[in-house]
C-alpha cells in the first residue's frame, strides 16, 4: 500500500517540549459507573411514575376530563425530570463526565432533549384539553385561564417559549446555520427556561402541594442540578483557574496553519488530569476571552507544563497564533476519555486523523511501559499535515512503537478511513494488514467527524469488541 508508510527508526532524540517530571494521574472509570448512571436517570423516571400513581391519579383516569389532566400531569413531571437530567448530563460532574466522555453526553442530552421538549408540550396540550372538558369550556377560553388565573403558569410559558428557541436552533439544520457562539449563547436561555417552568409546578402543581415525599424528591432534584452546575461549572473552574494561575511560556508554529502553546502554573502536579484528556481554554489577555474552547494535551502533562496544538479552523484558533507568552489562561477541565484509565487490554493501536493527533501524541508519550505493541496510524491528506512528526517519531522509537502514515486525497466513491491510493483495499483488510491480530487492542479514535465514522465502522468490522474502542470528537 504506496500510501501507508512506516517510519520506524528515526534518527531523532525524544524532544519532550513540555518540561518536568510527568504527572501520572489514574483516571481509571470501573465498569459499574457506567450500569450506576444507567440505573439512576431510569430510576428517577420510575420514582416519578411511582409518585404520580401514590398521589392517586389512577383513580382520575376513569373519567375524560380528569383522566387527561391526569395524564398531562403525568407528561409534565416526566418533561420536568428529563429536563433536570439534561442539566445533570451537562453539568460536568466528574463522575459522569469520565464515564460517557462529552461529545457522548452532548448527543444523549440531545436526545433526552428532544424527549423532554414533546412530552412539555404534550402535557401543555393534555392538561389544558382536560381542564377545558372539567370546565365544560373551549380550549382557548381555558388556556387564557390557565395564564391568567393560576399562579406560575405565565412564567412557564415564557420558560416553555424558549425552550422552543433553544430546541429549535439545535435541530442540525439550524444549527449548521449559526456561528457555534450564537448558537451557544442561546443555548445558555435553556437554563432561565428551566428556571422559569419551576415556579408553576411549586405553586400549582398537584404533586407538590399534596405529598411530602413528592416535594421532598423534586426538590432534591431541583437543588441536585442547580448545585452541580453551579459547583462543576463554575466554582471548580473558577479555584483552578485561581489556584493554578497558568500562563503562556512559549508559542511554537508547527505549520502555517498549526501553532503549540506550552503553559506554565503553579502546583500543576494536583491538577488531576491524564495524557489524551482536554480542557476548555480561555486566553485572558486579547480579545474573545469571554469564550471558552476546548483543545486537547498534545504532550503529557507534567509538573510544571501543559501543551495544546491548535489548528486555525475558525477566529479562535487563528487568534491563538496572536497569544503571546505570559498570556493569563483560564481552564474548565480536565475531561474527556482518551486516556490510559479507560484501557483493558494491553496492547494499543492510535488512530488519529489530522490535527486529531493531538491527544494520541499525548498517549503515545504517556501509556506505561508494561504496554506492549503500541501501534500509531496517522490520517493526513499531505505530508505537510503531519503535524508533530519529529515527536512521534522519536517517541515511537524511544518505546519500540510503530508508526504507520496514511496520506493522500479521500478515497472518492466510498466512505472510507483509507487514503485514495490505497482504495484497492477494503477498509478492514487494511487495518488487518498494518495491525496483524488488531482484535486484540484497545483502539483510540480521534479525527474529522466522518473519518471516526469509517474509521470506527472498520475497526468494528474487525472484531474489536466496542468496550476496547475509545474515541473523541472534536465536533459536539
Ligand atoms: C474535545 C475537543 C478537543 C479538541 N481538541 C483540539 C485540538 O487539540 N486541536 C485543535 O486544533 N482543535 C481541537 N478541537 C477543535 C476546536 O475546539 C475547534 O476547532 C475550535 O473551537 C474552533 O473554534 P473557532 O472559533 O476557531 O472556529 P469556528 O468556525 O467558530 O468553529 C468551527 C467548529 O468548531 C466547533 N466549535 C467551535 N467552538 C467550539 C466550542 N467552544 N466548543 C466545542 N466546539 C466548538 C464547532 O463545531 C464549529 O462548527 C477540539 C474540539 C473538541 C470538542
Amino acid at each position: 500500500m504506496t500510501a501507508v508508510a512506516q517510519r520506524p527508526e528515526p534518527p531523532i532524540a525524544v524532544p519532550p517540549t513540555a518540561s518536568g517530571r510527568p504527572v501520572a494521574y489514574s483516571r481509571r472509570v470501573p465498569g459499574w459507573w457506567r450500569d450506576l448512571v444507567g440505573v439512576l436517570t431510569w430510576g428517577s423516571m420510575l420514582v416519578v411514575v411511582a409518585l404520580w400513581v401514590g398521589g392517586g391519579n389512577l383513580q382520575d383516569l376513569s373519567g375524560w376530563g380528569t383522566g387527561l389532566t391526569a395524564a398531562g400531569r403525568l407528561t409534565g413531571l416526566v418533561a420536568s425530570d428529563l429536563l433536570l437530567i439534561q442539566v445533570l448530563l451537562m453539568a460536568r460532574i466528574p463522575v459522569v463526565e469520565r464515564v460517557y466522555g462529552q461529545d457522548e453526553l452532548a448527543r444523549r442530552h440531545r436526545l433526552v432533549g428532544f424527549w423532554s421538549f414533546n412530552l412539555m408540550w404534550a402535557h401543555i396540550v393534555v392538561v389544558t384539553l382536560g381542564y377545558a372538558l372539567q370546565a365544560r369550556t373551549n380550549l382557548l377560553a381555558e388556556a387564557w385561564d390557565l395564564v391568567v388565573d393560576y399562579p406560575g403558569i405565565l412564567l412557564a410559558v415564557a420558560g416553555a417559549l424558549l425552550l422552543v428557541v433553544v430546541t429549535v436552533t439545535s435541530i442540525r439544520k439550524a444549527r449548521r446555520r449559526l456561528r457555534y457562539e450564537s448558537w451557544h449563547l442561546l443555548h445558555l436561555y435553556a437554563y432561565l427556561g428551566v428556571g422559569l417552568a419551576l415556579p408553576h409546578q411549586l405553586w400549582a402543581g398537584q404533586e407538590f402541594m399534596s405529598s411530602t415525599l413528592s416535594a421532598v424528591y423534586w426538590w432534591t432534584l431541583w437543588a441536585a442540578a442547580a448545585g452541580a452546575v453551579l459547583v462543576w461549572r463554575l466554582i471548580l473552574p473558577l479555584y483552578r483557574t485561581v489556584t493554578h494561575r497558568l500562563r503562556v511560556v512559549d508559542v511554537v508554529r508547527e505549520n502555517d496553519e498549526v501553532v503549540s502553546i506550552v503553559m506554565t502554573g503553579r502546583r500543576l502536579d494536583r491538577l488531576p488530569v491524564a495524557a489524551g484528556q482536554f480542557f476548555v481554554w480561555r486566553f485572558l489577555d486579547g480579545p474573545g476571552w469571554t469564550r471558552g474552547h476546548p483543545y486537547s494535551l498534545s504532550a503529557a502533562p507534567t509538573q510544571d507544563t501543559l501543551r495544546i496544538t491548535v489548528k486555525d479552523l475558525g477566529d479562535a484558533s487563528r487568534g491563538l497564533s496572536h497569544v503571546r507568552p505570559g498570556n493569563r489562561v483560564a481552564i474548565e477541565g480536565p475531561y474527556g476519555r482518551l486516556h490510559d484509565g479507560v484501557r483493558v487490554r494491553r496492547k494499543v493501536l492510535l488512530l488519529a486523523g489530522g490535527i486529531g493527533v493531538t491527544p494520541l501524541r499525548g498517549l503515545l508519550e504517556s501509556l506505561p511501559r508494561e504496554v506492549g505493541d503500541v501501534t500509531l496510524v496517522y490520517r493526513a491528506s499531505h505530508e505537510h499535515d503531519l503535524v508533530l512528526r519529529s515527536e512521534i517519531e522519536a517517541l515511537a522509537h524511544a518505546r519500540g512503537a510503530r508508526v504507520f502514515y496514511a496520506i493522500g486525497p479521500r478515497v472518492a466513491d466510498r466512505h472510507s478511513w483509507l487514503p485514495q491510493a490505497a482504495a484497492d483495499l477494503s477498509d478492514v483488510d487494511a487495518l488487518r494488514q498494518l495491525v496483524p491480530g488488531v482484535t486484540d487492542h484497545d483502539v483510540y479514535l480521534c479525527g474529522a467527524d466522518g473519518w471516526m465514522d469509517a474509521a470506527e465502522r472498520a475497526v468494528l468490522a474487525a472484531g474489536v469488541p466496542r468496550d476496547a474502542i475509545h474515541l473523541e470528537r472534536f465536533t459536539w
